[in-house]
């Protein structure tokens, strides 16, 4: 049985020449984070909001184990909420913020689950709170409000918690650490959850799987490995990092490129489009098989762990990922080989 089913839901906000989600369906498995991933207006906290109850479809069906709570209000669905600005009550200390959520359990089933007050503790010491249980939400930093939201928020052992954008307002160190805290207290409460976010990389180090939307649609969803190595789409293979995208003529498991020759998954006949990781072509100095092809270096950019170069090939330019020890110059004469196969698009 899964937790969550949203089947074909749409929304049209009054005047919109188009739909703000347009028949977005999915299944959340019990126990599973999942997220919403897209760029800044394509449908995904109107999305959640519906799954919330906050907003209703004009088309499709929601539906929470089994029982369909499409037109529930939001208070009897038994999901949690937890919003970019926090929405902590200004007048209730950090204590008194989570207990308020303590005594709002609303089914019977999250009343009685008295272990879960000792799981409380537990989660204000995780979430290193236990000092500021006097404090008032103005006497906070940012992040730490953050936790008490997400305290308050586990508090009411909800069925389904639903994060809208919840590390955005923290700073980058932060919030990696907050967002590894938080999926790992969701996995040992068993928390099912879906996170809504822009961010590519907290998309994929938070979710279990996930949906990546564009316009108001669903264009793929899947694990994190999934949608990030095995793009269905353009949209899919450019909104999740870099990718080269390339023309050719498919044989099966092969098809003739720009680059030459190159392996193609999954197997396909005719014209294709294909997507290449940056990381998945590779340079050298010398020309190592038949295949590299003479390119030249025509910009360089440091990143930490690893090189971007952007090259040159008959005429194109790719993007390549090296390690750091593959040190080129701008000008410099190289070859490019391709280490992986490159991945079949659906053309739209
Ligand atoms: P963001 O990351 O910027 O919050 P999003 O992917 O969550 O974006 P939504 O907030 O769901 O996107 O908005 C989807 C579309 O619906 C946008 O075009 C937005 O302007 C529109 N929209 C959202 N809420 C309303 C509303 N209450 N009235 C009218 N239009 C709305």
């Amino acid at each position: 049985m899964e937790l969550l089913e949203v089947i074909d839901i749409t929304k049209w906000f009054p005047g919109a020449d188009h739909p703000a989600v347009d028949g977005v369906s999915f299944r959340v498995e019990p126990g599973e984070i999942f997220g919403l991933l897209g760029p800044s207006g394509c449908g995904k906290t109107t999305t959640l909001r519906m799954i919330a109850g906050f907003e209703k479809p004009d088309v499709g069906r929601v539906f929470l184990k089994e029982v369909d709570i499409t037109y529930w209000v939001p208070e009897k669905r038994g999901t949690g909420f937890i919003f970019q600005d926090y929405a902590l009550f200004p007048h209730l200390t950090v204590e008194k913020n989570i207990e308020f959520a303590l005594k709002a359990r609303t089914t019977p089933k999250q009343r009685s689950d008295i272990t879960e007050l000792q799981k409380l503790l537990e989660l204000l010491e995780l979430l290193e709170l236990t000092g500021l249980s006097k404090r008032f939400p103005h006497e906070l930093s940012g992040g730490q409000q953050q936790r008490v939201a997400i305290a308050r928020a586990l508090a009411a052992k909800p069925a389904l918690l639903l994060m809208d954008e919840p590390f955005s307002n923290l700073d980058a160190s932060l919030r990696e650490t907050t967002r590894r805290e938080i999926r790992s207290i969701l996995k040992k409460a068993n928390i099912n959850a879906i996170l809504v976010t822009h961010d590519q990389e907290e998309a994929l180090s938070f979710c279990d799987r996930l949906a990546v939307m564009n316009r108001g649609r669903v264009e793929q969803i899947g694990t994190p490995e999934e949608v990030y190595l095995l793009p269905q789409t353009p949209f899919t293979a450019q909104f999740l990092g870099r990718s080269n995208m390339l023309k050719g003529t498919a044989h099966g498991e092969s098809a003739d490129t720009e680059l030459g020759p190159i392996a193609i998954t999954p197997p396909q006949m005719g014209d294709v489009l294909l997507s290449l990781r940056p990381e998945h072509l590779i340079l050298g100095a010398e020309r190592k098989s038949p295949q590299e092809l003479e390119s030249v270096v025509i910009s360089k950019e440091f990143r930490g762990h690893d090189l971007t170069y952007r090259i040159r090939c008959n005429d194109r330019m790719y993007l390549v990922h090296t390690e750091y020890k593959h040190n080129f110059e701008v000008g410099q004469r190289v070859f490019v080989g391709v280490r992986e196969p490159g991945v079949v698009l659906e053309y739209r």
